[in-house]
C-alpha cells in the first residue's frame, strides 16, 4: 500500500475518499495530507446551502458516501425524524451534516487507529507528478507523497462570450450564482431579473430569489426554453432489461442511432424516466466507445436534451416553478445571448433567437448566468490547473470536459499517464461523461482507495 496520500480538494469527493480510506483495517499507519481548500469543507458549494428549499435531486436512498454501504445517508437522516422515507428528496444542508458527521467520525477513527491524518486548510498552489511519487507545494511548503488524489470538484465559472468589462465591472452581471445567492439580500429589490441557463442552477437561483424578492419578475433564456423535467413523486419502476439496447448501442457508436435506439425503447416503456436511468450504469463504458467527433456532435446537438432529462428535479420544485410561471413572474425564453452592455442603471442584452428570427433586446436590473458547472480546463484561470496545464502535467480533454485520464483516473499528460497522481469527480467527465453526482463519485472512491491501499 501507499504510505503517504495527499488529496487535493475538501468537497464531498475528497471527504467520501478520506472516510474509504480511514474505514478500513490497515496493515500500517497511514501518512494522509488533506489540503482542503480553506472553503466551506467537505460540504463545497453543493451542501453548503443554508436554504431547506434547494433539495438534494438524488433521493435519499441513493446518496450514501459509501458505495458499499448504500444506505447511509437515510440512516442518518432517519435518526433525526424517522418519517423520513427514501424515495425523499431532502434538504441539501442535510446532507452537509452527514458530510460532517461522517468526516469527524473518520478522522477520530484514525486518531484511535494511529494513522496520521494532517487537514491542511489550503489551496494547493503546484503539484509535480514524478515516476516514483508527487511533490504537493503549498506556498514554500513542498511535500513528497506516495500519491496524490486531485478532488477538486468543477472549474470556476467564467463569464460568457459577448459580456462586455464594464458589465462585469458594474455588479448587475453575476458569473458566481452560488456566492452571490449566499450574501443576497432582501433590500436589494431588482425588479428584472434576467437568468442565463434554465437547468438545475437557474431553479436554485428562482426557488431562492423569487422569495427574497418578492416583486421580481425573472426572465429565463436558454436554447430551447424548457425547465428540467421533474422525477416523479414516487421511484419508477426499474426498466425490465436494458441490455438488449445497451448491446445495440454498443454494436452502433454514432449519436443519431443512440437517439432512433433511446425513442424506441421510450416508446416501448411505461415511463421514459426507467429507460434514462437503466443507462446510467452503461454511461462510462458507452461513452468510451464513442470516437471524438460523435461526442462532438453530442455536445452540439443532444446534451442539453440528455441533461434535462438525467439531471431532473424533485416534484414539488416543479410544483415551484409552475406556481411562479402561474404568477406571472417566470417568463421562459428561447435564444442565445449573443451581447451585454452597461445601459444607465442597468444592463442591456442582445439575445440571439432561434431558427433566424433576429435580435432580441431587453433591459435588466440584475443578470445571472446560470450555465452549470464549468470543466473547461483550456480555459480556466484556476492556478492549480493553470500550473498543471502550463507544465505539461496534465492535458485538457479537447472538448472542454475536464482533464485526461486513464478509466481508473490516472492522470495522463500527453498520451503517457502517471503512475501515482489520480483525479476523481466532475473533472473526469471528460473519460466517463457520468462524474458528478454522489452514486457515481462514491463507487470512484471506492475503487480509488482499493487501489491506493493495494499499490505497491
Ligand atoms: C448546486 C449543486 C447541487 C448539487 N446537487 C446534487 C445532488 O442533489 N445530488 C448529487 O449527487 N450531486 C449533486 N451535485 C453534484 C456535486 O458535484 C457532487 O455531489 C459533489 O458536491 C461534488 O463534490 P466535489 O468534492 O467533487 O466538488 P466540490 O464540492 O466543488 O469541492 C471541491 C473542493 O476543492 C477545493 N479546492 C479547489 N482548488 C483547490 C486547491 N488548489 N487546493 C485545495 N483544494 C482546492 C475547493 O475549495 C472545494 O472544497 C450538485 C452540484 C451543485 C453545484
Amino acid at each position: 500500500m501507499y504510505r503517504r496520500v495527499a488529496i487535493i480538494g475538501g468537497g464531498a469527493a475528497a471527504a467520501a475518499l478520506l472516510s474509504e480510506l480511514l474505514e478500513r483495517q490497515l496493515p500500517q499507519p497511514l501518512h494522509l495530507d488533506w489540503y482542503t481548500g480553506g472553503g466551506n469543507s467537505p460540504r463545497g458549494v453543493a451542501y453548503g446551502t443554508r436554504s431547506d428549499k434547494h433539495l438534494l435531486n438524488v433521493r435519499a436512498a441513493s446518496m450514501s458516501m459509501f458505495a458499499a454501504r448504500p444506505h447511509g445517508f437515510l440512516e442518518f437522516a432517519q435518526r433525526g425524524d424517522n418519517s423520513i422515507a427514501g424515495t425523499d428528496f431532502l434538504p441539501r444542508r442535510l446532507y452537509g451534516d452527514y458530510l460532517e458527521t461522517q468526516v469527524e467520525r473518520a478522522l477520530e477513527r484514525a486518531r484511535a487507529a494511529g494513522h496520521d491524518v494532517r487537514v491542511l486548510p489550503f489551496e494547493v498552489d503546484a503539484i509535480v507528478p514524478e515516476h516514483d511519487g508527487v511533490n504537493v507545494i503549498h506556498g514554500e511548503d513542498s511535500a513528497r507523497v506516495d500519491a496524490a488524489v486531485l478532488a477538486i470538484g468543477s472549474l470556476p465559472p467564467q463569464p460568457l462570450s459577448g459580456v462586455s468589462d464594464a458589465a462585469l465591472d458594474s455588479g448587475l452581471y453575476v458569473t458566481e450564482p452560488w456566492s452571490f445567492l449566499a450574501q443576497a439580500k432582501p433590500d436589494a429589490r431588482p425588479r428584472k431579473v434576467v437568468l442565463i441557463g434554465l437547468g438545475l442552477t437557474a431553479v436554485d437561483v428562482l426557488l431562492e430569489l423569487s422569495a427574497l424578492w418578492p416583486n421580481a419578475t425573472f426572465e429565463a433564456i436558454s436554447r430551447h426554453g424548457l425547465l428540467p423535467e421533474p422525477h416523479l413523486q414516487h421511484a419508477s419502476a426499474p426498466a425490465d432489461d436494458s441490455s438488449e439496447l445497451i448491446e445495440a448501442m454498443r454494436d452502433e457508436p454514432y449519436i443519431r442511432t443512440w437517439i432512433r435506439l433511446l425513442r424506441e425503447a421510450v416508446a416501448q416503456s411505461a415511463d421514459w424516466r426507467t429507460v434514462v436511468d437503466s443507462l446510467r450504469p452503461h454511461t462510462p463504458s458507452l461513452w468510451a466507445l464513442l470516437p471524438e467527433a460523435e461526442r462532438s456532435r453530442f455536445l452540439r446537438h443532444a446534451r442539453w436534451a440528455w441533461e434535462r432529462v438525467r439531471h431532473r428535479m424533485p416534484p414539488q420544485v416543479m410544483a415551484a416553478m409552475k406556481a411562479l410561471e402561474e404568477a406571472d413572474r417566470l417568463h421562459r425564453r428561447r435564444g442565445r445571448l449573443q451581447a451585454v452592455d452597461v445601459a444607465g442603471d442597468k444592463l442591456h442584452l442582445d439575445i440571439r433567437r432561434p431558427h433566424g428570427k433576429g435580435i432580441e433586446t431587453m433591459d435588466a436590473d440584475l443578470v445571472i448566468q446560470t450555465v452549470g458547472l464549468n470543466t473547461d480546463v483550456r480555459r480556466t484561470h484556476h492556478p492549480l490547473i493553470r500550473q498543471l496545464s502550463t507544465n505539461g502535467h496534465a492535458t485538457a480533454d479537447s472538448l472542454g470536459l475536464g482533464i485526461t485520464a486513464s478509466a481508473e483516473g490516472r492522470v495522463k499528460h500527453d498520451e503517457q499517464t502517471w503512475p501515482h497522481f489520480y483525479v476523481i469527480g466532475t473533472l473526469l467527465r471528460g473519460t466517463l461523461w457520468e462524474s458528478t453526482a454522489m452514486p457515481e463519485i462514491r463507487q470512484q472512491a471506492r475503487n480509488l482507495a482499493d487501489r491506493l491501499l493495494k499499490s505497491e
